[in-house]
């Protein structure tokens, strides 16, 4: 069976549902999980702490060089490691979301981690979750899918998750609401790997949905392919 057989994708917007539903299916068939957001998010931490302005394409260029992203999966979760340093909590910040949607504009910052994405998906057995995935890194992947909701629904789960992790700094609904919608306009109209569905994905609106419900769409649509 070839590698691609053996890889699902699963791309969408923000709070669309992919990482959770990403990780049911997983679990139920006994795959191993990987989410792209969590490493462009882990660039966007190290650009940020070293204070560097992504305009400038060389110190852009000097941080990818300096830096080892390393990902641990261990049937529920997935750690994400920069340099040796747990940021599997550190990299969900709304200001994180944010410079990771700046970053990923830029080209090589695209091609170091979809080097890396490949690497570890090429091995097979796999569900990876991202905006690009069935479109770019894995385009034979034969299971594809896109997750989509309405923004309003997308920001009410994304600002709950904020609320459960006790999130210091004060976001209202209404900002995570336009956080969301900006970024969905940035990963739309970027320029590389822009977000939409893969042309054979199948897409599910979420929206009015559970994560099970979500999950039990996919393992009927694999399982007929
Ligand atoms: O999925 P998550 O919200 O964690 O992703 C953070 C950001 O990383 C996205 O807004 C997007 O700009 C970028 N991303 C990407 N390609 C991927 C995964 C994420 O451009 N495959």
């Amino acid at each position: 069976m070839p590698e691609s057989d053996k890889i699902i994708t699963i791309d969408g917007p923000a709070g669309s549902g992919k990482g959770t539903v990403a990780k049911l299916v997983a679990q139920k068939i006994g795959y191993s999980y990987l989410d792209t957001g969590a490493m462009y998010r882990t660039i966007a931490l190290a650009v940020s702490e070293k204070h560097i302005n992504i305009e400038n394409e060389s110190e852009i260029e000097s941080v990818l060089n300096e830096t080892e992203i390393k990902t641990e999966y261990n049937n529920t979760n997935l750690n994400i490691f920069l340099n040796n340093n747990d940021v599997t909590d550190k990299i969900r910040t709304p200001e994180i979301s944010k410079l990771s949607s700046d970053i990923a504009r830029i080209k090589s910052v695209r091609k170091f981690l979809v080097k890396l994405q490949r690497e570890i998906g090429l091995k097979g057995n796999i569900v990876v979750e991202g905006r690009d995935m069935g479109t770019y890194v894995f385009p034979n992947a034969k299971h594809k899918f896109y997750l989509d909701a309405t923004a309003e629904e997308r920001a009410k789960r994304r600002y709950k998750q904020l609320k459960e992790k006790n999130n210091e700094e004060v976001h209202t609904f209404e900002e995570v609401l336009n956080e969301i919608k900006s970024r969905d306009k940035q990963d739309m109209e970027r320029k590389e790997s822009p977000l939409h569905p893969a042309l054979n994905a199948v897409i599910i609106d979420t929206t009015s949905l559970t994560p099970s419900e979500v999950v039990v769409k996919i393992l009927k649509s694999t399982e007929a392919a």
